[in-house]
């Protein structure tokens, strides 16, 4: 086996002898035409119309989450699950160092500093373990009842577990540590929306969740991200805060609180309207591409294909290999790329960027030994999988 062979095996399940593959391209199989004029012909195409309350309801039936508030992408959600979590400047925010950085930046944006726990090698993502382990060595309980740094000082706001490439974390241990230290969870569901962690769809186990809709993820409304929570009272302070906290009334302007302007728009809500009715086949043409890599990558013995953990059903949104070390993976990305296969490396882990280099840090070997052995390769849907499914 050679590279050469997995080159012809992308482009042949991917029907496309020639020319580039991307690493996640969008597909617009549906209604997103039909709903998107229909949109532009109500002439709601921006902050008010029906489309926006529709996609609402659909996350919230399709997620099983009671309340589903819609915004302009998923960074702002995160904000705003966040702030409504309660995080206040110069407290702390647990999360995992492998992440895109917009989950660090949305914990910056509160004031607030991310600390960093180390991934599981099942998951990829925030590691119950060491998540406990880190509590018990730096957590101390003061007299209000909270958990605080020990080293730093900042209260523990948050835990803010990401399911990396879609793969679920394995949140109900995670919850339960939350619920020992009366801490509360927000997840970060960005990248896994269609993923189940024990039939449940990831981003309704936590206080709030948040989903992302931008290009490149499983769903597109162009830009676009949701609030996932079970409580009524969260759901209205989110609408509140991320329509600028205007108190409705038929004419006056009148705004109690510093909020946001973080609405989703008409037009993409129109076009997540199409998107989301085709979820369950996105997802299953994704699983199936995902078991092709699988076999593929069986008989490779130095390359590890990663595969949705126990207790799960993964979207499989990125397929990721882990290279025997990180001079192969450079290799690996060399041909591919110069072959016209994207493949991409994992993020520069949040821990070595410049604005959280100092940031607190459990131990982080997992992490730190994976991330550069990490590739993610071509996972978009592939349209032949769905006509003959
Ligand atoms: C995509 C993504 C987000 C949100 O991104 P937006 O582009 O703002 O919608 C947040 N966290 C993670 C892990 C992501 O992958």
């Amino acid at each position: 086996m050679s590279y050469h062979d997995f080159i012809s095996f992308v482009r042949r399940e991917f029907v496309r002898p020639e020319g580039h593959i991307p690493l996640h391209e969008p597909r617009f199989l549906g209604n997103e035409r039909k709903y998107i004029l229909d949109a532009l012909d109500s002439n709601f195409v921006s902050s008010v119309g029906a489309y926006v309350g529709r996609f609402e309801e659909m996350c919230s039936e399709y997620t099983g989450s009671p309340y589903a508030v819609a915004t302009m992408n998923g960074t702002s959600a995160l904000h705003v699950a966040l702030l409504i979590a309660g995080v206040k400047p110069g407290e702390e925010v647990i999360t995992q160092p492998l992440t895109f950085v917009a989950t660090a930046n949305a914990i910056a944006y509160t004031g607030a500093s991310p600390a960093f726990v180390d991934i599981s090698r099942n998951t990829l993502g925030m590691c119950p373990q060491k998540l406990e382990e880190f509590l018990h060595k730096n957590a101390e309980k003061r007299a209000d009842g909270a958990w605080y740094n020990r080293y730093t000082g900042a209260r523990f706001a948050a835990v803010l577990p990401m399911h990396t490439f879609g793969h679920p974390v394995e949140i109900e241990k995670i919850a339960g540590i939350c619920n020992q230290y009366k801490i509360p969870l927000v997840e970060d569901a960005a990248e896994s929306m269609g993923s189940l962690y024990k039939n449940r769809h990831t981003g309704t186990f936590g206080l709030l969740g948040i989903l992302s809709f931008n290009g490149n993820k499983i769903l597109t409304t162009g830009g676009g991200g949701m609030i996932l929570t079970a409580d009524e009272e969260i759901a209205l302070r989110a609408k509140h805060i991320t329509t600028t906290g205007k108190v409705p009334h038929p004419w006056e302007f009148f705004h109690d609180v510093t909020a946001y302007n973080y609405r989703l728009i008409n037009l993409s809500a129109a076009l997540g309207c199409a998107q989301i009715e085709q979820i369950e086949t996105f997802v299953a043409a994704k699983r199936r591409l995902a078991q092709k890599y699988k076999d593929f990558f069986s008989s490779w013995k130095d390359i590890q294909f990663v595969t949705e953990p126990e207790n799960s059903r993964s979207n499989y949104w990125l397929n990721t290999l882990i290279m025997p070390s990180k001079e192969e993976r450079d290799h690996f990305l060399q041909f591919t790329n110069e072959q016209g296969v994207m493949t991409r490396p994992a993020w520069t882990l949040m821990n070595h960027l410049p604005m959280y280099r100092n940031c607190f840090c459990g131990n982080l070997e997992v992490a730190e030994n994976l991330a550069e052995r990490i590739v993610n390769i071509p996972s978009s849907v592939i349209p032949s999988y769905v006509q003959n499914q």
